[in-house]
């Protein structure tokens, strides 16, 4: 038997899943894959191993209404019946809101979850789902260690005028604060940053992590200084389905003038908005790189140049720029999006090798260019294992 943990990644409609080994420092999965569509048509994808793969007949049984707790379930009875020469040992969670105080991983235990309890105010499109996925664990499971690995700690480092609102006292004291997020895919770069830029990376340092979910954090001495994100993942640059920063007097006058409700509101600015609602056509870079509609182009112009722009006020909090990351999805992958954004960054001495960027290259910067640019692929997973790792030992 080898003992395995499990990784767990809960989104507002989707889990996805890796199974790794215990005993042993690998970021390499034995297992992963992902349930997506929860609400709507719930589908088992398993993403690696030709061997897991889920029956048609299994997958008809799940109702497609099942709640990420009851899907939790389903993967629990999964991996037990497909996976029979592995024992479980302990779960990571990737949670959204760690709020103040949670600047590091968790074991979880009652008090910790009802203190995360407490902070589902703060994220309630996700906070709920992850509780929910660690409670039906526990009852699945009572007495198997849990971690909580918190997608805001990473920012808890950041000074005080980077967290602050300019609003009332009382606000703030209320934690209505910017906590930034993205926390785990930025600590990872941050790990491996030294491989590869040597003492650069203790220098000052942008990473974009540029997903569907994309924003900004600024770093030195690879810890976080300021982040685009702020009080729920709304803020900041524009994303897949989301506007990002808004006058909110926009808000209140969608209120007070035409009449919409906040769950209207809600939906217009996380689902409706972004590279979808300005293009009319998708919220998927890929796909819209690939149009030729006028709309398509402006969506994808306006994602470059609020990146380029937040990223310019990102400098000021790092007195400077030595090194810049691009990461995630589009930020892997985007020749385009990567050009169009270190384009408007040349009066900061940036400038790109076209046939390093195109190739996804590990530096994409020229020899003149007085700031390195990097891709590097992002693994939050691999930070939540480590820290499950760690947490056993
Ligand atoms: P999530 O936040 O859901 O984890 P990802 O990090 O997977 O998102 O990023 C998804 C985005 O990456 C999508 O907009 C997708 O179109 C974009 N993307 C992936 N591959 C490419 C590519 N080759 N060119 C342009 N965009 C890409």
């Amino acid at each position: 038997m080898m003992d395995v943990i499990l990784v767990m990644n809960a989104g507002s409609s989707s889990i996805k899943f890796a199974l790794y080994p215990a005993d042993s420092d690998t970021r390499m999965a034995l297992v992963q894959g992902k349930i997506a569509g929860i609400g709507s048509a719930p589908d088992f994808i398993i993403s690696k191993s030709g061997e897991y793969h889920l029956h048609e007949d299994e997958l008809e049984s799940i109702e497609a209404s099942a709640t990420h707790a009851e899907l939790t379930i389903r993967l629990l009875d999964w991996i037990q019946a497909h996976t029979a020469g592995f024992s479980l040992r302990a779960v990571g969670h990737r949670v959204v809101h760690g709020g103040r105080s949670f600047a590091a991983p968790v074991v979880i235990d009652p008090d910790i979850m009802n203190e995360l309890e407490t902070l589902v105010s703060l994220a309630p499109l996700h906070q709920p789902n992850n509780l929910a996925v660690c409670q039906a664990i526990a009852r699945r499971h009572p007495g198997l260690p849990q971690v909580a690995c918190f997608d805001t700690s990473f920012h808890r480092t950041q000074p005080r005028l980077s967290q602050l609102f300019a609003l009332p006292r009382a606000m703030t004291d209320a934690g209505i604060i910017r906590y930034g997020f993205h926390g785990l895919s930025y600590e990872y770069i941050a790990s491996i940053l030294p491989e590869i830029a040597g003492s650069v990376a203790e220098q000052r340092v942008i990473v974009a992590h540029l997903g569907n979910g994309s924003s900004m954090c600024a770093m030195k001495n690879r810890q976080s200084v300021a982040s685009t994100m702020g009080f729920t993942a709304l803020e900041g640059l524009m994303m897949g389905r989301r506007c990002g920063t808004l006058d909110a007097g926009v808000v209140l006058h969608m209120m007070e003038q035409m009449g919409m409700n906040s769950q209207e509101v809600t939906d217009l600015l996380y689902r409706q908005s972004g590279l979808l609602g300005v293009s009319g056509i998708s919220n998927d870079m890929h796909v819209l790189e690939g149009s030729s509609d006028p709309h398509a182009r402006e969506a994808v112009n306006l994602y470059c140049h609020r990146a380029a722009t937040q990223l310019a006020s990102l400098v000021c909090t790092i007195d400077g720029l030595d090194a810049l990351v691009f990461t995630a999805g589009i930020g892997e992958n985007s020749a385009l999006v990567r050009r169009k954004i270190c384009e408007k960054l040349s009066w900061l001495g940036v400038s790109l090798d076209g046939d390093d960027n195109e190739a996804n290259a590990t530096q994409i910067s020229d020899d003149a260019s007085s700031v390195r640019v990097h891709v590097i692929p992002t693994d939050e997973e691999a930070v939540i294992v480590k820290a499950v790792r760690e947490a056993i030992d």
